[in-house]
């Protein structure tokens, strides 16, 4: 677990239920490499590591260089880690309850593994490299098929108690609304997530209001995507702007609830929908500002995520470089 300092190399590592990508770059940044297989989650635990392990051998084979010249792989994946790197929960993961992942993928690979939250490591990810490498303490959120959240406080990300932190999804923004995966009604996530998005444009276009995205899917409800409904919005369809502006409702109590209990500096949000543009952004900012308090909104700048989909594997490396003492 403690970096090999004689190492010029870090990985950063994102896994996925479905894909596992690692990157190789170079202490000051430069990347050299990149390798990428499929996780098979659903096929048990040793098919994981050996599959992460994959990732990361196909990375530096890519880049040229040797693993004992590695000084670490941070590894980001979805659900509860505990700091040496124990998966306590990870949904889409069967059977993971428990399994020392970090020193399993460790041994397999001979890298210094460090592990954390896949979102906790996204916010230090755009906190280091992307959108809020000017600031000191920031909080992310991430909008698709869940609503994860990431917190860093004074450069150090907030993993919780044990390791439960930052799951800003499942703050409650509308009591006895949607059910939640998690068995609670009316979270951020179940009134904002994928599935909600498109049921409520759905249920508009169901009651009869006219719609040209229903027409263009031709009235099935299984082919409108979050993407669809951002794109007829844009082109003025009245439906999806509603959706769009109920979506940006709840996030933004979301965002203004977050900004009252911290006051950070900065709130990123991240996901596919986040880059939807103002039929998206301007009713999140109304909602802010509505719920937020006055002095910690004017000093709180809520933008979209920089880094994309690299911001895993961006927090990958930055926690390496963090325990080495280079950022
Ligand atoms: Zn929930």
């Amino acid at each position: 677990m403690q970096p090999n300092l004689s190492g010029q190399y870090v990985v950063g590592v994102d896994v996925g239920g479905t894909n596992s990508r690692a990157a190789v770059f170079t202490l000051d940044g430069k990347r050299l490499g990149e390798g990428r297989e499929p996780t098979f989650a659903e096929r048990g635990p040793s098919v994981v590591v050996e599959q992460v392990s994959r990732a990361i051998e196909a990375a530096l084979t890519d880049a040229g260089v040797r693993a004992e010249d590695v000084a670490g792989a941070g590894i980001g994946m979805p659900g509860r880690i505990t700091p040496e790197g124990v998966v306590l929960w990870s949904p889409n993961f069967p059977d993971i309850e428990g399994v020392p992942l970090l020193s399993l993928i460790q041994e397999r690979t001979g890298v210094p593994i460090r592990m954390e939250n896949d979102v906790n490591i996204a916010a230090l990810g755009e906190f280091t490299f992307g959108a809020g490498r000017d600031v000191q303490s920031l909080v992310m959120l991430t909008l698709g098929t869940g609503i994860g959240g990431g917190i860093v406080l004074n450069g150090q990300v907030w993993s919780g108690a044990n390791a439960g932190g930052a799951e800003i999804g499942h703050m409650v923004v509308n009591p006895g609304g949607r059910q939640c995966g998690c068995g609670n009604h009316g979270c951020l996530e179940a009134m904002a997530q994928r599935d909600a998005i498109v049921e409520r444009a759905v249920l508009k276009f169901q009651s009869g209001r006219p719609s040209a995205l229903a027409e263009a899917v031709e009235y099935q409800a299984d082919r409108i995507t979050p993407a669809l409904i951002a794109e007829f919005a844009g082109k003025g369809d009245q439906v999806c702007l509603e959706t769009m502006a109920e979506t940006g409702h709840w996030v933004g109590i979301g965002v203004a609830n977050m900004i009252n209990i911290l006051n950070p500096e900065m709130v990123i949000i991240g996901g596919g929908i986040s880059q939807a543009g103002p039929i998206l952004w301007e009713p999140l900012m109304r909602g802010v500002r509505s719920y937020a308090i006055h002095e910690s909104f004017q000093v709180c700048r809520v933008v979209p995520a920089e880094l994309g989909d690299d911001a895993g594997i961006m927090g990958g490396v930055a926690m390496i470089l963090k325990a080495l003492g280079k950022c």
